[in-house]
């Protein structure tokens, strides 16, 4: 089973840090070893995912979709219903538990849209830690609200205006904080990125969603589902739920976002379209130029605006385990309004690209399938993008 003990997964992993970070990365791997072991962690974290995340989340049915596209059948692992609204929240609480247990009194967090910045502000508040959060300039004014949660929560936000003024400079001014305060301070990435050991702590936290998931599919069907869809930014909840699964014969689907179309700089399909690099900590798959420069992304979804991607999807890419496939800005957004039109649930914008590529086969499939879509998060976020997109038409009645 991937990681190996140097934190490789195939080819793809390994900790790509400069020298003064090691020790810090040592620390966090012996924690969690030790943590891994310990059935008064794994209560506790139980705890805080029952009575406060709110799990588990619902295993539902999606009668409409389902009817819509034909005989295959059509459900919805419903991590928008976690506290926060999405699956964020299973990975900052596993992190933040992690961090008291290791004597820690201070989490920084890098944030894109800012809702890891939100997730990490959340465990930090509940737990009673101190809370940095980097975030770009240009995502701070796209993202207001976002930063307003984040402070009244207690955290501090730090502005980046740095480079492209976006999460890759954030990433890289939050290592900087970390190295500076690794003795009292953790760092909390938010997907299954960076350096070892962070692609698989945050892979083992999300894996609830597929542990879940078994357990319920099971339950009401007697068998595993055929089909599991989610959408893959740096990739922790396609991580999360594909993880329980990897052994059985499931189809296992990633849907990056195409963007506007496939040409530099108005896509992230990383997976589809990148090459072997180093980003952020890791030797994964990423969107670089020839010589090596990160291009610029475009997403309709800023969850999935990153150019890198974790290194076991490029591993799983390369084994062909699972399948990565991307859809388009446009179909997003039109699966968006199905799904909150058709079945009463708004999904989160990078969620609807799972939503988009499930209907995209569905039709095909016959009777036997059943296909399960991991809702990663709700979409009450991304009305204002909805809105400008549509031109500021007013989808209601
Ligand atoms: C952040 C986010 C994502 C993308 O991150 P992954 O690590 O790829 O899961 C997807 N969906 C939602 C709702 C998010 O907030």
């Amino acid at each position: 089973m991937y990681p190996d003990p140097k934190g490789y997964y195939g080819r793809y992993g390994g900790r790509f840090v400069p020298e003064t970070l090691i020790p810090a990365l040592q620390k966090i791997e012996k924690a969690y070893a030790e943590i891994q072991n310990d059935p008064a962690f794994s209560q506790e974290l139980a705890y805080y995912m029952k009575n406060f995340v709110g799990r588990e989340t619902p295993l539902y049915f999606a009668p409409s979709l389902s009817k819509m596209t034909g005989q295959a059948r059509i459900f919805l692992k419903r991590e928008d219903l976690n506290h926060t609204g999405s699956h964020k929240i299973n990975n900052t609480m596993g992190q933040a538990l992690l961090a008291k247990r290791m004597g820690k009194v201070r989490l920084i967090a890098e944030t894109g849209a800012g809702q890891h910045g939100v997730a990490t502000a959340t465990a930090a508040a509940v737990l009673g830690l101190k809370c940095t959060v980097y975030m770009g300039s240009k995502d701070m004014a796209r993202q207001s609200l976002n930063v307003f949660r984040m402070r009244v929560l207690g955290a501090e936000v730090k502005e980046v205006n740095k480079g492209s003024q976006t999460l890759k400079d954030a990433t890289n001014e939050a290592f900087r904080d970390f190295i500076q305060s690794f003795e009292y301070s953790h760092m909390v990435i938010g997907s299954v990125v960076g350096p070892h050991p962070y692609p698989m702590i945050v892979r083992n936290f999300q894996s609830i969603i597929g542990k879940e998931l078994r357990i319920q599919f099971q339950e009401r069907e007697g068998r595993l589902p055929s089909h599991i869809v989610a959408c893959v930014g740096g990739g922790s909840n396609a991580m999360g739920v594909f993880y329980p699964f990897l052994q059985d014969p499931v189809r296992l689907i990633g849907v990056e976002a195409g963007g506007i179309d496939i040409i530099d700089g108005q896509h992230c399909a990383t997976l589809s379209e990148g090459s072997d690099g180093i980003l952020h900590g890791a030797f994964s798959r990423l969107l670089q130029d020839s010589h090596g420069q990160i291009l610029d992304t475009h997403s309709i979804s800023a969850g999935l605006d990153y150019p890198g991607v974790g290194p076991e999807h490029a591993c799983l890419r390369e084994e062909k385990r699972v399948s990565y496939v991307h859809v388009s800005d446009k179909e997003a957004v039109d699966a968006f309004l199905k799904l909150s039109e058709m079945e009463g649930i708004i999904p989160a914008l990078e969620s609807a690209h799972a939503v988009a590529y499930a209907l995209k086969i569905a039709g095909e499939l016959d009777a036997k399938a059943a296909l399960v879509i991991n809702l990663s998060g709700r979409g009450d976020k991304d009305a204002e993008e909805v809105i400008s997109y549509l031109g500021g038409e007013n989808h209601g009645n």
